[in-house]
């Protein structure tokens, strides 16, 4: 069987055999290593998409491979009914990495994000006294916090909820970076316990709010007590050329560059993705202890959660951002490619806008949601070299590895730039 057979067979299988929730961009990968990936048929490609910004640490890192094969050697598992002697070394370095208190852990981005409501719930019943079962969380437009029961609840991705209901209630919808109506909510409603929020939306297109919004927001949810819980489990770990896109230099240590004055820290902070340099399923709830003392022993828990390897990689993930420098890395080759594209899209016709922070960008293409041109130039910078996926039809992502290099970025620019002119008119 030829090699371009074998692509189609296997993705074939996934197709006769599993479940049809991916629309995938067909190519099958085998290997990765830093910023490159190769396929079966041993093309070589830049990963532009990171696993959505999960391999921050590019792909395969040398120090992360030997964490995970050192503690598998060891232990793997063990439940949280023993203890294991990773995890409260982890909860020490995790929460002095990032200037809080506790760390509560969990496995995938949902399960924090699940884990942070249930948080501010109690802490609202029990703190605030709000009634049993009246609990409000506001939450923005076109969010994506995940994908269970509770989280899909709302959404407002119509493809995330129909057909999945009865949903969960309790969610206040608000615009995104509105300030007012976020005002206009915690003064008509007293029976809210939190505001969660991405500090930058990922999914729905890369949208950046004003860059007063979420200092703004905290001092309102501080106002009126309310939690301010950020997801930072797309933006956070040095993505967009700071620690977390909420924070200055703050608790930080240098990895960033930010003032500590720009710094809005959150009251839940929700983390996953690159918190282990996509090696392991691992993610995070931190705050401080008057907050998470509202859980007691049997009201919240996974049999995964805390596990030795996710313990040991995360601490061996976060030391990876700091010692190689990847968030000044992500601030600094960020400048460079919305500086060099945007030259480009100013006279494309194809191209309407670009737009990003760090080494999280995207680019707006001239067509309407449904229609395939963004699509289209995916397959085409595969073919050129270059692997990307559209987000909501019209937005590409380019979104690679920290790791990569200044002579690797510009590489990828001329790809970008050569592929989007094959499609200008
Ligand atoms: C990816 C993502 C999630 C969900 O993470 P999973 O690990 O896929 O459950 C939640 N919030 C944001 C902002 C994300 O980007």
């Amino acid at each position: 069987m030829g090699t371009l057979d074998k692509t189609k067979e296997i993705i074939k299988l996934e197709r006769l055999y599993g479940v049809n929730d991916y629309k995938s961009i067909p190519v099958v990968l085998e290997r990765g290593d830093g910023v490159f990936l190769w396929d079966i048929e041993g093309k070589k490609y830049y990963d532009f998409l990171s696993a959505y910004s999960a391999v921050n640490q590019g792909h395969c890192h040398p120090r992360l491979i030997r964490a995970l094969k050192q503690q598998v050697n060891n232990l793997t598992l063990t439940s949280r009914a023993f203890h294991n002697n990773k995890l409260g070394i982890y909860m020490k370095y995790a929460t002095e990495y990032f200037g809080f208190e506790r760390l509560l852990p969990s496995n995938t981005g949902a399960e924090a994000v699940e884990a942070s409501i249930k948080i501010a719930r109690k802490w609202g019943y029990t703190k605030k006294n709000i009634p049993e079962n009246n609990a409000e969380i506001i939450v923005c437009k076109n969010n994506f916090h995940g994908r269970t029961t509770t989280i899909i609840s709302f959404s407002s991705d119509k493809a995330s909820k129909e057909n999945f209901g009865p949903h969960t209630s309790g969610f206040i919808e608000i615009p995104y970076n509105d300030i007012e109506s976020l005002k206009e909510t915690l003064e008509t409603h007293p029976n809210v316990v939190g505001f969660l929020f991405e500090p930058i939306q990922g999914e729905a297109g890369v949208n950046i709010p004003n860059p007063e919004f979420a200092r703004k927001a905290k001092d309102l949810c501080s106002q009126f007590n309310v939690l301010l819980i950020a997801d930072e489990i797309q933006t956070g770990i040095g993505r967009t050329g700071s620690l977390l896109a909420l924070c200055g230099s703050c608790n930080c240590s240098g990895h960033c560059e930010r003032q500590i004055e720009t710094y809005v820290r959150p009251d839940l902070l929700i983390l996953g993705k690159a918190i282990s340099g996509g090696t392991y399923p691992v993610s995070a709830v931190l705050c401080d202890g008057h907050i998470m003392e509202v859980i007691k022993p049997g009201q919240h828990g996974s049999t995964f959660g805390g596990n030795p390897i996710a313990c040991s990689v995360a601490i061996e993930a976060l030391e990876v951002i700091r010692d190689e420098k990847l968030t000044q890395n992500a601030r600094k080759l960020g400048i460079r490619f919305r500086k060099t594209l945007q030259h480009y899209i100013d006279k494309s016709k194809i191209v309407l806008s670009l737009r990003g922070r760090g080494l999280l960008n995207a680019a707006t293409i001239n067509n309407t949601e449904g229609c395939d041109l963004a699509w289209n130039i995916c397959l085409k910078l595969k073919e050129n070299g270059l692997l990307a996926k559209p987000t909501h039809g019209n937005i590409i992502r380019f979104s690679p590895p920290l790791v990569i290099t200044d002579t690797q970025l510009d590489d990828c620019i001329k790809i970008i730039i050569s592929t989007f002119k094959s499609f200008e008119p």
